[in-house]
C-alpha cells in the first residue's frame, strides 16, 4: 500500500489530555466527511474544519511506498535532542483511519513510538492503537465507540452533536473544545458554562493557536 501524507513536524499537542506533549505529527492526506474543497464545503458532512489535508505537499509530506518508510520518516522527525525515551506520534489528517493499518502501527512501535489517532470516529481502529482520541460530527455515525478521549466540538447546532448523546460511550476523558469560527469567544463562554453545569465534561482548548505554534 502507498501511503499519502500530507505532512509530517514536531511539535507539542495543543488539545485534550495530552496537551503540552511533545509529539510527531503525522498528518494523512484526504477525509471522508470533506473533499478539503471550499467549493464543496457548504455541503459537506463536516463543514467546519480548520485542517489543510489536501495533498502530500507539506513539510514532511509526500507517498510513502512502504509501513517501514512512513516509519522511517516518522522517526527521523523525532529529534536527536529529545529523550529516546517514550517517543510520540499523533496520527492525524483528515481522517488517519483511512490509511493508519496494522503495519505502520506495527513498525511505529518497533521504533518504540508510543501511537496516538484522533479520528472523527466513523471507522473501527485498528486494535494496537495505545492512544484513541474520537472527536464526533453531526450526520456522522461514530463507530469507533471506546478509547482514552472523546472531544467534540462545542457548540454543534444538531441534536445528534449534543454532548449527552455520547456520554454513555467508553471513554475516559470527555472533552468539549469551543467551535473556532467567527464567534469563537461566544462559543468558548457557552463551553465554559457547559462544563460548568454538566461535571463529566472538561474544557480543550486549542493551545497551539494561542501560543502561536503549528
Ligand atoms: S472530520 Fe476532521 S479532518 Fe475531516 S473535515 Fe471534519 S474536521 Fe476536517
Amino acid at each position: 500500500m502507498t501511503y499519502s501524507v500530507k505532512e509530517i513536524y514536531y511539535t507539542l499537542q495543543g488539545e485534550g489530555a495530552q496537551t503540552g506533549r511533545p509529539a510527531v505529527f503525522l498528518r494523512f492526506a484526504g477525509c471522508n466527511l470533506w473533499t478539503g474543497r471550499e467549493k464543496d464545503r457548504a455541503r459537506a458532512v463536516c463543514n467546519f474544519c480548520d485542517t489543510e489535508f489536501v495533498g502530500t505537499d507539506g513539510p514532511g509530506g509526500g507517498k510513502f511506498k512502504t509501513a517501514e518508510a512512513l516509519a522511517d520518516a516518522v522517526d527521523g522527525h523525532w529529534p536527536d535532542t529529545a529523550s529516546a525515551d517514550n517517543p510520540y506520534v499523533v496520527c492525524t489528517g483528515g481522517e488517519p483511519l483511512l490509511q493508519l493499518d496494522d503495519d505502520v502501527i506495527d513498525a511505529l512501535h518497533t521504533r518504540g513510538f508510543e501511537v496516538a489517532i484522533e479520528t472523527n470516529g466513523t471507522l473501527a481502529s485498528p486494535a494496537g492503537v495505545d492512544w484513541i482520541c474520537v472527536s464526533p460530527k453531526a450526520g456522522a455515525t461514530v463507530v469507533q465507540a471506546s478509547g482514552q478521549e472523546l472531544k467534540l466540538v462545542y457548540p454543534q447546532k444538531e441534536r445528534e452533536a449534543q454532548p449527552d448523546r455520547f456520554e454513555h460511550l467508553d471513554f475516559d476523558h470527555f472533552f468539549l473544545q469551543p467551535l473556532d469560527d467567527d464567534r469563537l469567544d461566544r462559543n468558548t463562554r457557552a463551553t465554559i458554562e457547559y462544563c460548568l453545569e454538566h461535571l463529566r465534561w472538561k474544557l480543550s482548548l486549542q493551545t497551539h493557536k494561542i501560543i502561536g505554534i503549528a
